[in-house]
């Protein structure tokens, strides 16, 4: 077996007295592209949560990369980019190549200079999630889709080696969605990075991944994208709205 990313075992929270997640155990390796999948409340963003380590689970133990999420020291290991990062309104005075330079402000200080090799860290990053052409353009003048590029750019210069993304397609056009994904799945397969992108519907998304978890307070079903499409019950249950919206377009 390969070398575990994320590694959840026998994870149990409660808010109070209500159960959200109920003995979850999660093992995802180095490399793979899974997608968490659940209807609205089914316990996703407190499961991310409990592994950024915002939240502790009353029961069980989350490790990434072998260290257990309490002593979690590389930090610069893990992106996050959450859904409500495209924000920017159209005044915001800031360009793409400046956005995607705040990424490195963790290391290498707000106020020092970005030296030539920072930069071309900064645009290589655009150049990943095919911004290139607008690197000179204000934030606020692009799509919510071209935003949330962006500040997966702005995750990527620190060069993680996992990449969270919460709900990202929220605001992006649903034409845009597949190239998104196309995206994410370059990222996955040409830099290597282990990607777990959470969305509450499965659209396209079955194409690109590698593997699929579906949690609704329970972890229902985790396997390869094949058996999940294979498995009418679970994808018609997790992938219903957005599959009317896809065979409608096919016709
Ligand atoms: P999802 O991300 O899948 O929509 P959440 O993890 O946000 O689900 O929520 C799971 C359940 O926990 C929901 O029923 C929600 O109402 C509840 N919940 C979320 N945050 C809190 C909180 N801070 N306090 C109490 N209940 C919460």
């Amino acid at each position: 077996m390969k070398e575990l990313a994320i590694d959840i075992e026998h994870v149990s929270f409660r808010y109070g007295a209500r159960n959200v997640l109920e003995d979850i155990t999660l093992k995802v390796e180095k490399g793979a592209f899974l997608g968490l999948v659940g209807p609205n409340g089914s316990g996703k963003s407190t499961l991310l949560k409990c592994m950024l380590g915002l939240l502790t689970p009353q029961e069980g133990e989350i490790r990434l990369f072998g260290e257990n999420i309490t002593k979690f020291k590389q930090r610069d290991k893990i992106g996050f980019v959450s859904q409500k990062a495209n924000s920017f309104n159209s005044g915001f005075p800031a360009t793409v190549f400046e956005v995607v330079s705040m990424g490195l402000f963790a290391k290498v200080g707000m106020f020092r200079f970005l030296t030539k090799k920072h930069k071309e860290k900064v645009r290589e990053a655009i150049h990943n999630v095919g911004m290139e052409k607008f690197i000179h353009q204000n934030i606020g003048e692009l799509s919510g889709g071209q935003q949330q590029r962006v500040f997966i750019a702005r995750a990527l210069v620190s060069e993680p080696e996992l990449l969270i993304l919460d709900e990202p397609t929220v605001g992006v056009d649903t034409n845009s969605v597949r190239n998104f994904y196309n995206m994410l799945s370059k990222l996955n397969i040409n830099e290597g990075i282990t990607l777990l992108l959470v969305t509450h519907d499965i659209g396209a998304m079955t194409e690109f991944v590698t593997d699929v978890a579906c949690l609704n307070k329970n972890l229902h079903f985790h396997g390869n994208a094949q058996e999940f499409e294979n498995n009418h019950d679970l994808s018609s249950f997790y992938g219903h709205d957005v599959q009317l919206l896809t065979h409608h377009h096919d016709h």
